[in-house]
């Protein structure tokens, strides 16, 4: 194993330990922030200033969280609710960036893998299925990981409007139970204030 493939593998490793499994969409997600950071780094030389915008919500997301330090808390990861497995890593300052997009077929499992998994979440597989299940994924995510970059994924510049900071405001209590609340969040309902939760 060379250096960098023993980094590689640990890498992956430092997601599975984030994400608390090993999975063909974490895989997913780390080849793609892998290849965006990448990018970046060699259209520009800084990454302090990234943000991460995702499509999904699934598996990948950990993965962009633990390489690029893009979070929720930081303000800088931010999720459109598409329920695509992109990503768009770009530089928060000038808006340029790349989109990364998992291309049609890239994640499909076969119709054995298909059963296995739907057995699974039924609850209703054996011991020998969940091994031969944990076997099936583990060689999917191997193969994601292990294939051409531009096999599975479309790679593209984009050159956006920069995405706006983390607001911060002062909260204000909910009219109904009291608790500090953001007021650009609160909405309006028969004449008082309310918190999201509450409406
Ligand atoms: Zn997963
Ligand atoms: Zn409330």
């Amino acid at each position: 194993m060379t250096d960098e493939q023993r980094e590689d593998r640990e890498e992956f490793e430092r997601c599975a330990d984030f994400h608390g499994h090993v999975c063909p969409g974490l895989a997913v997600g780390y080849r793609a922030a892998k290849a965006g950071m990448a990018w970046l780094r060699q259209h520009r030389a800084e990454d302090e200033e990234m943000v991460a915008v995702v499509e999904t919500d699934a598996c990948g997301v950990d993965a962009v969280q633990v390489l690029t330090g893009c979070t929720f808390g930081k303000g800088n990861l931010i999720h459109r609710d598409y329920g695509k497995q992109a990503f768009t890593l770009l530089d928060r300052t000038t808006g340029k960036g790349v989109r990364l997009a998992l291309k049609g077929g890239a994640l499909a499992l076969d119709d054995e893998h298909r059963v296995l998994l739907r057995k699974i979440r039924e609850g209703t597989a054996t011991e020998e299925e969940r091994e031969t299940f944990r076997h099936r994924h583990r060689r999917k995510c191997d193969q994601i990981l292990a294939a051409p970059f531009e096999m599975i994924f479309s790679l593209e510049p984009v050159d956006v409007e920069p995405p706006a900071g983390a607001i911060i405001e002062d909260s204000v209590p909910c009219e109904a139970c009291g608790e500090p609340t953001m007021p650009s969040k609160m909405v309006e309902s028969a004449g008082r204030r309310l918190c999201r939760g509450c409406l």
